[in-house]
């Protein structure tokens, strides 16, 4: 059995076991305890705050867990991180009144700089050889300027709107965030072999993320003009139909140049085309 740290609740729950569900680990929805054993695949899930996660994993009482770069930075546990998982994506960034003036880095010099990540921040400062005054607040540091108990922030922005409404704005961005899977670095070789399943299983979903199964019916004679509009295709599936002119081609197209890529085909004689979404792919 591989017990796998999740969030109980917050930012990551929901992505976390989206993911799982996908990679057909079925896990009851009624969640009333802290441990539960999923229903068709040797592992159980392990409710914890995300605070409690790294250390967790860490310390092999959770095999493998789910969270935030930006925590296991910080707390700096000995956890390997065996996948991104493309979810949960933030950044770490300082930030100053709107109407400061900043000129740099070294405007921080002396100054008081509130945050929930003083190891990160202080290793930053170090690297820069900036001098300042590290607040430990957890919990709504976005005020902290306006309440006149600090002259700066180091906090986490996604969109950046949190900053907007206290009159902030981000001047340095520290580290890149998003989930990741952690492990135990000493897992025995039982628990290993679960984990690379159940990594195969989130590649398939991953391989498949942002893809279109397209099917068309195409002249013959023009086979070759669609075949040039497909891009990478290594070998599309190309078959008869029962009208000796026209053939079906079969292939995978990106999401993001979808339209593009359908205008094109239509122009050059594709019918009927079919757009089918991808569940897994294995590549
Ligand atoms: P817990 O109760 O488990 O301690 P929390 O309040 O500490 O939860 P959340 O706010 O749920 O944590 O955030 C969890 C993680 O989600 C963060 O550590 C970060 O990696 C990621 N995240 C992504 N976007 C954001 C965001 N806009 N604000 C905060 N966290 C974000
Ligand atoms: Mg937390």
């Amino acid at each position: 059995m591989l017990r796998i740290a999740v969030q109980s609740k917050g930012r990551l729950y929901e992505d976390t076991m989206a993911l799982l569900s996908e990679a057909d680990v079925k896990v009851s929805s009624a969640r009333r305890t802290l441990l539960v054993r999923a229903k068709n695949f040797p592992v159980e899930i392990l409710y914890l705050r995300d605070d409690d996660i790294p250390r967790t994993v860490a310390d092999g009482v959770a095999d493998i867990g789910v969270v935030g770069l930006n925590e296991l930075e910080e707390q700096g546990a000995e956890a390997d991180v065996v996948r991104r998982l493309g979810f949960g994506a933030c950044r770490l960034s300082l930030a100053v009144p709107k109407e400061v003036d900043y000129t740099g880095v070294q405007w921080f010099e002396g100054r008081r700089i509130a945050t929930s990540y003083p190891h990160i921040l202080t290793r930053y400062l170090n690297e820069q050889g900036v001098n300042a005054e590290v607040h430990v607040i957890t919990g709504s540091v976005e005020v902290s300027t306006s309440i006149g108990i600090a002259d700066a922030i180091f906090d986490i922005v996604s969109s950046g709107s949190t900053l907007v409404s206290n009159n902030l704005k981000e001047v340095e961005t520290v580290m890149e965030s998003e989930a990741v899977m952690i492990g135990n670095p000493l897992m025995s070789g039982y628990k290993r072999s679960i984990l690379d399943e159940l990594l195969f299983r989130i590649e398939a979903v991953k391989s498949a993320e942002g893809k279109k199964y397209v099917l068309m019916n195409v002249p013959k004679d023009k086979v070759d003009d669609i075949l040039a509009v497909l891009p990478g295709v290594k070998s599309p599936t190309v078959m008869p139909l029962a009208d000796a002119a026209w053939c079906s081609v079969h292939t995978v197209l990106d999401e993001e140049r979808f339209w593009e890529i359908i205008g094109q085909l239509k122009e050059n004689g594709a019918q009927g085309i079919l757009v089918v979404p991808i569940e897994k792919m294995i590549i």
